[in-house]
């Protein structure tokens, strides 16, 4: 029976891109193959695996094209995720069964190979664990793709078919199909199953538009054409909404509206405190492609340039002449304002496919980062001569990643020593004076601040790393996310401890990690003498607001409790409390 035959029916389900929309649902479900084993004779054998192999050539360009236009249009995060999918196509473990199946078996290969994705899936499903059931998504739309191009179906989660604008409901989206959502029909989309750090809910993030997962059965329970309304704040599917949630709605999206004037208001004045504290407010970037971002949402340029978008989803290392053209793009289009460029942090949750680094029993304790530059000098020297010849536009400064101590300091700043006489000997011109700063985001470099603090210029704290790395949480596994907490007395000291040593030697200290956009903690950090923050573009305007409306005094009253106190959650509901007293729009989300 259609919703509009029931009155208001409210789905709930978990918010993960922030926004409402109101419109006509269209439900899409995807078509399901119908998968039939048939026996091959053993003659048409090597003509199946053939086959077969072909639906794996073609599979692997379309997900390049999906990849370099999702890379293009949401840039090079989003475009990472079909990563995944590539490597499935060289899984030996999942290739091998299916090839044996229709060499042994002689079961065709549409047969072979769904059966065996299918076990895969299932097994990570079995795991019930959030991160898990994503990889076995990513299986299931990787699987369909393939099947697709086994059966010759021609697109069949067609969207072209869109021709007014509407919320989409299914029981799920593929990445690969969110990526071609076109923003001026697809208001927004709600989806029955997902997580919070699914894929997909990354891309909607990109894309702007509200979006729900995790509503469990509304695909089923909704047909095209029922009227709703999506609340991305809340995660609630509202469908034929009375005329006094409709009224509610529109009170909150006039909220959010006189709150979008606010903080466009103030995007070219400066990020200062209501008692003069002025803070520089600049924005992380992955590719050439977010500079634009960086200057629509008045960031006060770039204080962490993640460079590995270079350096994975392709075949072979970029040349020096390739990363330095990418490198003076971002400086001159940011002039005069700075542009920090973090050297590779490749290793950890992050690899680069021809690097063809050894797996390791733990990635983040192991080979990454500034480790793998400083062993690995034809990896290192290109991307410090890179940077080098950028820092001639004037606006460059560069950092390492993950220093623990000293020695690969000195290291690595030999290293950078012996580059500029090189390019000196060749003329080509850097900048004599380029500042070169440290991320603390081991919490030994925060202990031994003072030693790093002489031989650096500046420090920017990785809290994501900090975090995970003081608590000994895995920052990517859900099963030990409640003990990810950035309030835990142990985050608050090693902070203070830095900064205190970084202001000791005259040099000043940021924050790049996820927390420095967080309105709620961004008090405390300030109030714990932090000089510079740094958030994702989208995220710049929402951080000024809360620093203009913020006196410095009460900030270093709350740093001052939060140093003595040894409760994680009382210090993170007394952030709260004065985030909110100061700021409250910014948390105004109930209908
Ligand atoms: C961090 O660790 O906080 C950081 C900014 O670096 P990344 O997230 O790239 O590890
Ligand atoms: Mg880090």
């Amino acid at each position: 029976m259609s919703a509009q035959a029931k009155g208001e029916k409210v789905f709930r389900g978990t918010a993960v891109s922030a926004g409402i929309c109101r419109g006509k649902i269209l439900v899409l479900h995807r078509a399901r193959h119908v998968i039939v084993r048939r026996e091959i004779p053993e003659t048409d054998v090597p003509a199946e695996i053939d086959r077969f192999e072909k639906s794996l050539v073609q599979t692997r360009l379309q997900i390049l094209e999906i990849q370099n236009k999702v890379a293009k249009n949401l840039g090079s995060k989003e475009a990472d995720i079909f990563e995944a999918h590539l490597q499935m196509l060289d899984d030996p473990n999942l290739l091998n069964e299916v090839f044996q199946l229709i060499k042994e078996q002689h079961s065709n290969a549409e047969y072979a190979f769904h059966s065996t994705a299918e076990r895969f899936a299932e097994a990570l499903l079995a795991a019930e664990d959030e991160y898990l059931s994503q990889r076995a998504s990513d299986i299931r739309d990787f699987t369909a793709r393939v099947l697709d191009n086994l059966l010759e179906v021609k697109d069949a989660f067609d969207l072209r078919h869109i021709s007014e604008p509407c919320i989409l409901v299914s029981h799920d989206l593929s990445p690969s199909t969110t990526a071609q959502l076109d923003k001026k029909l697809v208001l927004g989309f709600a989806t029955d199953i997902g997580g919070k750090t699914s894929h997909t809910a990354i891309m909607a993030r990109s894309l702007g538009i509200p979006a729900v997962v995790g509503l469990e059965s509304a695909s089923l329970e909704l047909d095209t054409g029922d009227y709703a309304l999506l609340d991305g704040y809340n995660g609630l599917l509202v469908v034929n909404p009375t005329d006094q949630t409709l009224f509610q709605y529109g009170q909150l999206q006039q909220h959010k509206a006189s709150l979008n004037e606010k903080l466009t208001e103030i995007q070219r004045q400066p990020a200062v405190t209501l008692d003069g504290k002025a803070i520089h407010l600049s924005a992380n970037i992955e590719a050439p492609a977010d500079t634009a971002a960086v200057i629509q949402h008045g960031a006060d340029g770039v204080g962490l340039f993640r460079t590995e978008f270079l350096f994975i989803n392709r075949e072979k290392l970029p040349t020096e002449e390739e990363q330095y053209q990418a490198y003076r793009q971002v400086a001159q289009a940011l002039k005069p304002q700075s542009v920090i460029i973090r050297t590779l942090d490749l290793g950890g949750d992050k690899f680069a496919s021809h690097l063809h680094l050894a797996q390791e029993m733990n990635p983040f304790l192991g080979w990454r980062a500034i480790r793998l530059c400083l062993a690995q000098p034809e990896l290192f020297r290109p991307q410090l001569r890179a940077i080098l010849r950028a820092s001639a536009e004037g606006n460059v400064k560069m950092m390492y990643p993950m220093i623990s101590g000293l020695d690969e300091l000195k290291q690595a700043n030999a290293l950078v020593d012996k580059y500029k006489a090189e390019l000196r000997a060749e003329g080509l011109p850097f900048d004599e004076n380029l500042e070169v700063g440290v991320m603390i985001e081991i919490p030994a470099a925060a202990l031994v601040a003072d030693d790093l603090a002489r031989h650096a210029k500046f420090f920017s704290i990785g809290s994501n790393d900090l975090i995970q790395y003081t608590l000994a949480a895995d920052r990517t596994n859900e099963k030990v996310s409640y003990l990810y907490e950035p309030t835990h007395p142990a985050i608050v000291r090693l902070i203070k401890l830095t900064v205190d040593a970084a202001h000791r030697h005259g040099i000043w200290v940021g924050v790049c990690g996820e927390i420095a956009g967080d309105p709620n903690l961004v008090p405390l950090l300030i109030g714990l003498g932090v000089d510079e923050l740094s958030t994702a573009p989208t995220g710049v305007a929402q951080i000024k607001y809360m620093i203009r409306r913020l006196k410095l005094t009460e900030a270093q009253e709350l740093a001052q409790f939060a140093m003595e106190c040894g409760s994680p959650s009382e210090i993170y509901q007394r952030c709260q409390l004065l985030a909110r007293a100061d700021a409250p729009s910014l948390f105004e989300n109930k209908a």
